[in-house]
């Protein structure tokens, strides 16, 4: 165990996420202080076996000034996944990676460098880049559809969001009575994964087993994720990496790309982008935001007015906000949560505290702040940025519900059938365990 415990937090020499680099440390002591006071994981378990309790969050990295933890790093494994001719290389980007990644390259906080971005994926190696975008619509095409089924159906409530691997271990960890309540959904990386590998491998004719699908994300927390045994496919594991935003940004510079000088390119066509409810999902109240909008439709048959294309409750720089929508002719209460502390001042209370729906993202203001973004030096105005940027493509993209994105209908009359049916239980949903 770690003789510096009372100071720091422990990293056990196998977590997938983060690691300990001994000879920078300076035993600042501001890994523990994260982990305790905004994560609720350092102090909450005794210390006294091998097993160290880590949710893969990453925050103890952001806030380390030494650079002394540090994120796995996986970008070997992709480079030689390039250099592998027999291989196909799909890089897939998470919603928060295309306002951050500009800033690896001095562009200011919050910059929306998606066009770059992809240009640059494209020129490391990359045969296609997607847009999980398209992922995080194809999660709440399931994850309205269960929410609507749990309040019809007298079913458990309140549906906690699962698109966030550090909070779906916290349950498991430190709240195993409430699994029954965390959404059966894959995250928005692991549907669209399942999707590649299932599906789209065969469009293209090519064997799941010569596609290396890499994951770019702000999360330090999916290298957990994709090694999840739930989660392995039929091919085995369906993400074969996740390279961090902090990562991809040091890879290009080594590989000697002028990030500033390139020309904007699309994302791929066969998922050319999500909807805007796809791309808000990278900030605090973006996955509730998008789950009401299609509930609304889908509940209604029609489109949702304007108040909820503006959510203005669920937006905004605050660790717990709470609203309510009026749906099935029922006041639906939803709660919004970042940071699993927080999450456990609300956990705490919920005997008590009747809510329908609650998202919890484990880093601040969401995966705009996630453990494996850019450092910044005011990382809350930073994050605001993030968020702000991600709302602004949301409100300019014609397409704003994942209900109304042309290629989700297309990849359910050609392979899901529906939502919830037996077919998009099989590729899109998953099972929990208490750890
Ligand atoms: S990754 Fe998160 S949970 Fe694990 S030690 Fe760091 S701050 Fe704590
Ligand atoms: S934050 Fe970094 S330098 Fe400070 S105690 Fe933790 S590992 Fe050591
Ligand atoms: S909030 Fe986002 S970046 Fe942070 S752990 Fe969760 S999924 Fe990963």
């Amino acid at each position: 165990m770690d003789k510096y415990s009372e100071i720091r937090v422990p990293i056990s020499h196998d977590n997938p996420s983060i690691k300990r680099r001994e000879s920078k440390c300076v035993l600042c002591g501001k890994c523990k202080d994260v982990c305790k006071k905004k994560m609720g994981v350092a102090g909450y378990w005794k210390y006294d076996s091998e097993d160290i309790v880590c949710i893969n969050c990453g925050q103890c990295a952001n806030v380390c000034p030494v650079e002394s933890i540090v994120e796995q790093d996986d970008t070997a494994a992709l480079m030689d996944a390039i250099n592998n001719k027999q291989k196909t290389v799909i890089i897939m980007t998470s919603p928060a990676v295309r306002v951050s990644l500009g800033e690896m390259f001095n562009y200011p906080a919050g910059e929306f460098v998606a066009g770059k971005m992809v240009s640059a994926l494209k020129k490391l190696g990359a045969d296609y880049v997607f847009d999980v975008a398209f992922g995080a619509d194809l999660t709440i095409m399931e994850e309205a559809s269960e929410l609507i089924d749990r309040i019809k159906n007298d079913k458990v409530l309140p549906q906690f969001t699962s698109c966030c691997p550090a909070w779906v271990k916290f349950v498991e960890a430190f709240y195993p009575q409430y699994i029954p309540n965390l959404s059966s959904c894959k995250s928005p990386i692991s549907m669209q994964a399942s999707v590649i590998k299932n599906y789209f491998s065969k469009q293209i004719k090519v064997s799941p087993s010569d596609i290396v699908l890499v994951a770019m994300t702000p999360c330090v927390a999916k290298k957990f994720e994709i090694k999840r045994d739930e989660l392995r496919g039929i091919y085995g594991q369906d993400t074969d990496f996740v390279v961090s935003v902090r990562e991809m940004g040091k890879l290009l510079k080594k590989q000697k790309i002028n990030f500033k000088s390139l020309k904007d390119a699309p994302f791929d066509e066969a998922f050319p982008t999500g909807s805007g409810a796809g791309v808000i999902f990278g900030a605090s109240g973006g996955v509730m935001e998008a789950a009401v909008r299609t509930a609304y439709h889908m509940t209604t048959g029609g489109n949702p007015p304007a108040d909820l294309l503006h959510f203005k409750k669920l937006r905004g720089y605050k660790d717990v906000k709470t609203a309510t929508v009026n749906l099935l002719n029922k006041d639906i209460k939803l709660c919004v949560i970042f940071g699993t502390m927080a999450a456990r001042t609300v956990l705490d209370k919920l005997k008590s505290k009747h809510f329908d729906m609650i998202e919890v993202m484990a880093c601040p203001n969401g995966c705009v702040g996630g453990g494996g973004q850019p450092k910044q030096a005011d990382n809350d105005s930073a994050v605001i940025k993030r968020a702000e940027n991600l709302y602004h493509q949301d409100e300019i993209m014609d397409v704003k519900s994942s209900y109304e994105n042309p290629v989700i209908k297309m990849l359910y009359n050609e392979f899901l059938t529906a939502p919830l049916s037996e077919r998009a239980k099989q590729y899109l949903h998953t099972t929990y365990k208490k750890r």
